[in-house]
């Protein structure tokens, strides 16, 4: 059962508009299996629709001046002509294609969620039992990666300057604060370290706008890996 869910303020800023491509499909894709915030979001949605339409009324009894005479100052158009001009349209609208787009790691094949579907991948790298694929959105210090965690496998303790967002996309993995499975969205700052590990794998879907820093002792010579899980 998912437990971790992106704050309100983020679902709210995802329903505005105004978050980086890499979050809002974060967002997206969770929401994707999480029914309650899938309904928050169309609660969200709703109300900005109505705050929108409020504000355009508002904003055009400014500047309509009632001199009484409205049906003259109305273009003279048909009510055909209007149809036609609405309807009219070289553009030919092909229907979206919902092929299903798989990844492959460790010989382990996933489909990947469809709000991913028009994203680039690029190469698949290794470290141990950590892969990655990095999406190409061109965010300049933000990255986006499909991480692959092994049976076994874990990145050491570490912290980030930075945000890293989470997202299970298949399999669970367990840090200090607790279990995760498919679709918990963990969002962490800079002030968190932890150290995750799956025991049965994991894919996650990874947002990062800094490399992580690797904490302890020996885990410190690891700060390399944090480039490339960055
Ligand atoms: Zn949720």
């Amino acid at each position: 059962m998912i437990k971790h869910h992106p704050t309100f303020e983020l679902l709210k800023s995802f329903v505005d508009g105004d978050l980086p491509a890499s979050l809002s499909a974060g967002i997206a894709i969770h929401a994707d299996m999480c029914p309650t915030c899938q309904h928050q979001i169309a609660q969200l949605t709703e109300q900005v629709a109505e705050a929108n339409f409020e504000f355009e009324a508002a904003f055009l009894d400014r500047f309509i001046v009632d001199d009484g005479d409205d049906v003259a100052d109305m273009p003279a158009i048909s009510f055909e002509q209007m149809i036609d001009n609405i309807t009219s349209t070289d553009e030919i609208i092909e229907p979206t294609v919902n092929a299903e787009k798989h990844i492959t790691f460790n010989e382990q094949s996933y489909v990947l969620p469809s709000a991913l579907n028009n994203m680039q991948l690029g190469k698949t790298a290794h470290v141990g039992k950590l892969s990655r694929a990095r999406l190409q959105l061109d965010e300049d210090e933000i990255h986006t990666s499909l991480l692959h965690i092994e049976p076994g496998g874990g990145v050491p303790e570490h912290t980030h300057k930075g945000f890293e967002l989470t997202l299970l996309l298949d399999g669970s993995f367990d840090d200090e604060n607790g279990h995760y499975e498919k679709g918990d969205f963990i969002m962490l700052s800079g002030d968190h370290q932890h150290h995750p590990i799956s025991a049965d794998g994991c894919l996650c879907y990874t947002v990062a706008n800094d490399a992580l820093h690797f904490t302890q002792g020996i885990n410190k010579l690891l700060n390399p890996i944090g480039s490339f899980i960055y």
